[in-house]
Parts: structure tokens; sequence; C-alpha cells
């Protein structure tokens, strides 16, 4: 029989494929999607998820730093490119690759200004990103007359999207808050309409926003997390499929008897004698010490295994006493069939940050199935 022999994570095309139509389904037909592939596409591949992307039809891709959108391009990306925080030193590049910049200070607004009109540019295209309680990153209400009248004198740029971010889209019980957003955001496009491009994209909705919120719906969403498998709430998660599964082969059995310890610090110690299983990934492939000791659950032959004593750097162990296996049997860490909120039993943390950990030292392996 062959045996994978090392650590992997799967990029699954067809999980991608599904929860890109389920985004769809939520949507009206004319909605554009901006498919946000920021952070090697939430812990995947930029590139492979964005050609994806752009073959099913997306509108836009986003990623945050300049740096990401000159990858894709590169790589041969041609659709529209938001860049969510772009960084004054790489300037020249978004020019240089047709890169759009979300634009959320006055500062930024006056270097961009200056670069552009030193090289003599008009018309660039800027999204215009306006802070409705987020407190993160934005114009606030206060600066929209001095937004306008940057806005008006300056032949530079050309306003072609107007946005904001929800903040709490995914909790039921934040509800009146983020329809006060809504509100908030509805208002400053009317504000700035009369100085944006004919062409206006106005967009607001993350995942959750585009899985809880039809009304905020505007020109066009950001679909991150949910087209890699996850919402922000069990109800969000449960019609969609991970895309990412992270599999590593057993590297060594063995069995140990009550009072024997397992990994450094002894942080384990058999209460009664127990089949112990090394896997070979640690904290330096993402799998963070904090599921150590219990918080972390892996799956194998169908059962599930917990992970004992403290995660190392290259290997943990996990106790598959009750589990039929031998040594270079595959083990499920999370993704289709044991989900990244499986792993996390504790909710130590999200999803997010689990997928997105997930180093450049794993191999990434296409599937499409
Ligand atoms: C990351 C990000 C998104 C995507 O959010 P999800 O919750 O993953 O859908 C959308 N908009 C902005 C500005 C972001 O930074």
């Amino acid at each position: 029989m062959h045996k994978p022999l090392e650590t992997r994570l799967e990029i699954n095309l067809s999980a991608l494929k599904h929860n890109f139509e389920v985004i769809k389904s939520h949507l009206k037909s004319e909605t554009k999607i901006m498919g946000v592939v920021k952070a090697y596409a939430y812990g995947s591949d930029s590139l492979i998820i964005g050609k994806a992307l752009q073959d099913l039809g997306v509108s836009y891709l986003a990623v945050a730093y300049i740096e990401e959108g000159v990858r894709l391009r590169k790589g041969g990306i041609q659709c529209p490119i938001l860049i969510f925080y772009p960084q004054l030193e790489e300037l020249s590049q978004l020019l240089e690759f047709d890169l759009t910049p979300s634009v959320y200070s006055f500062y930024f607004l006056k270097s961009l200004h200056q670069n552009l009109k030193h090289q003599s540019v008009k018309g660039f295209p800027i999204h215009l990103k306006i802070n409705t309680g987020m407190n993160r990153l934005g114009f606030d209400k206060h600066q929209f007359e001095d937004v306008k009248t940057c806005l008006s004198d300056r032949q530079t740029l050309k306003l072609k999207g107007i946005f904001s971010h929800l903040a709490a889209a995914g909790m039921p019980n934040e509800k009146r808050f983020s329809l006060e957003q809504i509100q908030s955001f509805q208002s400053a496009v009317k504000v700035f309409e009369a100085y944006a491009s004919h062409d206006l994209t106005t967009h607001l909705c993350n995942s959750s926003g585009i899985l809880n919120y039809a009304e905020a719906e505007m020109d066009m969403v950001r679909a991150g997390i949910a087209l890699y498998g996850y919402g922000n709430h069990p109800k969000e998660h449960k019609m969609l499929k991970p895309v990412a599964s992270l599999k590593t082969p057993i590297a060594q059995l063995r069995w140990i008897v009550k009072g024997d310890s397992v990994g450094y610090d002894r942080k384990y110690k058999a209460q009664s004698k127990r089949q112990i299983a090394t896997l070979p990934l640690g904290y330096a492939d993402g799998i963070s010490r904090i599921y150590g000791n219990g918080n972390g659950i892996v799956k194998l032959h169908g059962k599930i295994a917990p992970i004992v004593g403290n995660v190392c750097m290259d290997t943990l162990m996990v106790d598959v006493t009750d589990i039929n296996c031998e040594e270079g049997d595959e083990v499920l860490i999370f993704g289709e069939g044991h989900s990244a909120l499986d792993f996390d039993i504790n909710q130590l943390s999200i999803p997010y940050e689990l997928i997105t950990r997930i180093s450049q030292r794993v191999s990434r392996i296409v599937i499409d199935k």
C-alpha cells in the first residue's frame, strides 16, 4: 500500500467552487463578488485560489499588501485587485502593476496624489474606506468635508469605489449595531456619490455580512472566510466545505505504561497503558502550542485522537490507544470531515487564525474532487 510521506495542505478547488456557489445563492444576480485572497489566500495559496476565483467569475480580488498584489499580477492574474493596506514605500508599484489602493487617511491620500502628479498620471482609480464603527481604518464622518475638497481638486485620482467594514456581522446579538453601520455607510455613499466616477462600486459585506445582512449587499461583497469553508457562527459553517485539509502520516507509534510521560516538561503522564503516535508537524508548521495537552483533536481512521503533552517545533504526539493504526497511516489535522472547529475543540482561537498560520514549509497540493 502506498503511504504518504509528508505533511501537506490539500487545497480542494471543488470545495472552493461549492462555497462560491453558496455565496452567490445568497446574492442578487447583478451583485459583484470580490474574492479576498490576502495572507496566501487564508493560508492556502493566493495564486492557485486567485486563478480559480478569476475563472469562477469574481469581479475583483483583494489582498492586504501591495507585494501580495504584485505576486498575483506576476502569476498572470488579470482582474482588478484591491489593496486593503497599501504601504507608502511601495506606491510606485501600484501604477506599474495596475493595483487599486484603498485610501483611508489624509496622509495616504496626499502622498498618493503627490506621487501620481509627479508622474503626470490622471484618473488613477481608488477605493475610499469609510469608518462606520469598526474603528480600525477609514475616514470618520467629521473628515468627509475635507475628503471631498481633496477629491474635487485632484484630477490625479478617480473615486471608483467606496467601502466600509462590518465589525460584528456574525454576532446575532449585535444586530442593532450592524444595522447602524449599514445606515452610516449608505449616508456616506450619498455624500461622496457626486465626486465618484460613473461606474462607482460600493461594498460593505464580508462573509458574515453576505450570509446575514441581505440589506447590506450594495454593488459588491467581499468574500473571505466563507470561500474557504467557514463562517463566524455555527449556522454559517453548515452549508460550506473546508477548502484546506492539513494531513500528515504517523511518523512513529509506541506503547507506554502507567507513569511514563510524553514530550517536553513531561506535561502528559500516562495513567494506564497507552498507544502514542508521533506526527511530523509542530508549532513551526503552524500548530500553536496552545493546542497541546488535549486542546487539539485530530482524526484518523474515522476516529478522533487528542494531542498529548506539549506541541514541539516539528512534531506533536497524539493518543491513539483505541485506534487500530500503523506507522505511515494518514492523519487529518483539520479539513474536510474534521473542520478547524473540530480540531480546536475548546475554541481557543478561530478558524481564520488556525488556517492562516499553516507555515510555508508545508507543501500545498491542489485537488479537485
Ligand atoms: C479580510 C477582509 C475581508 C474578508 O472578511 P471575511 O470575514 O474573511 O469574509 C473583507 N473586508 C476587509 C476589509 C478585510 O480586511
